[in-house]
């Protein structure tokens, strides 16, 4: 029994690669070539959503755009036809699991799936929205200790590269024209393979950095406020939080946009229980966030998806020598300092 136990970790746990957050010398990431950030002409701001998918609320716990026209789809699109000019990109579940054996029906390119697909691209023809993939199913089977919903922590080369394409593919097939990817839960393995299955999939960017998780995780490693080149894609930041008061997020928005960099609002399409959920409270919040960006108290500022701003900062970053080491983080610092010395 004892042999089986350890055999059964060794397999399953041990073997696997180790998560960024976990890894115990984060300076010894293998394979990180990081490009300097590319510099903006002018403040962007894009707010970018995870977690959109056809799986019923009763199924999930939360509706995640379940029910095209009602609920929390509804209270987006009122938002998109009061803001026609902001960009929103989403992150779309190819094929929501709860449990590695579940079988639901919730792939987006399931003839079922027809029409909740057609109504959310209607919304791409019309405004300033874009769709990326948030991985395949948002669940890691590996390691029954470790968050179920983070998919790539564990995930070996072979499978990380299966799994983007599998979800690339889904949504490729379902009508979108995906550019972009975010993994589930912000962790990834310390190999960084994540990465070069995203580049391999004919990706142009990942979103994969918070301010303290994803390639962020223990250290900095790309900047937060400006798209940073890593093993030939563009990372785009995330730098805001809907769950933030609305105060902190005025203050946070003034100061990137003092130094024309990326106003990255992070938000989960769920109508309750997410982080930064769709709560009528930060809807009301995100609504106050955009009129004070328009009153132009902040500055000029652009609104754009992050395919837009990927494909702008790719150009620049395809002229920077592939070697050009890694992130200095201290360029990030001015800004930070400016910011906690504003809220005391
Ligand atoms: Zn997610």
């Amino acid at each position: 029994m004892r042999r089986r136990i350890k055999r059964t970790l060794l397999r399953h746990i041990v073997r696997r690669p180790i998560p960024l957050s976990l890894c115990s010398d984060p300076d010894s990431i293998e394979g990180g070539v990081f490009c300097p950030p590319w510099k903006c002409g002018k403040a962007t701001c894009v707010i970018s959503m995870d977690d959109l998918c056809p799986a019923p609320a009763k199924v999930v716990g939360a509706d995640l755009g379940c029910e095209p026209g009602g609920g929390v789809s509804k209270e987006l699109e009122n938002l998109l036809r009061e803001f026609p000019h902001i960009g929103i990109t989403f992150f779309v579940i190819p094929d929501f699991r709860r449990s590695p054996a579940s079988r639901g029906g919730y792939a987006v390119n399931l003839p079922q799936n027809s029409a909740w697909v057609k109504y959310y691209l209607e919304w791409a023809r019309k405004y300033q929205v874009e769709f990326g993939v948030h991985g395949l199913h948002h669940f890691q089977r590996y390691n029954p200790f470790f968050g179920k919903r983070l998919e790539y922590a564990f995930a070996t080369p072979a499978e990380a590269r299966a799994s983007v394409h599998a979800g690339l593919g889904m949504l490729t097939e379902a009508g979108f024209d995906v550019r972009g990817f975010r993994q589930p839960g912000w962790d990834i393995n310390s190999d960084l393979s994540l990465i070069s299955a995203v580049r391999s999939a004919g990706l142009l960017y990942v979103a994969g950095s918070s301010l303290d998780a994803g390639l962020n995780s223990q250290r900095q490693r790309v900047s937060n406020l400006f798209p940073t080149g890593i093993n030939g894609l563009v990372n785009m930041p995330q730098n805001i939080e809907l769950d933030w008061p609305l105060a902190r997020m005025c203050e946070e928005a003034a100061r990137i946009q003092s130094v024309r960099g990326i106003i990255s609002v992070k938000a989960h399409v769920a109508d309750r229980g997410n982080p930064n959920a769709l709560t009528e409270k930060n809807l009301c919040k995100l609504r106050r966030f955009l009129d004070f960006l328009g009153s132009g108290r902040s500055g000029e500022i652009e609104y754009a998806t992050f395919e837009k701003i990927a494909a702008l900062a790719e150009k620049s970053l395809a002229s920077i020598a592939p070697n050009a080491g890694e992130w200095d983080a201290s360029l990030d610092q001015d800004v930070k300092r400016s910011s906690a010395e504003a809220r005391i």
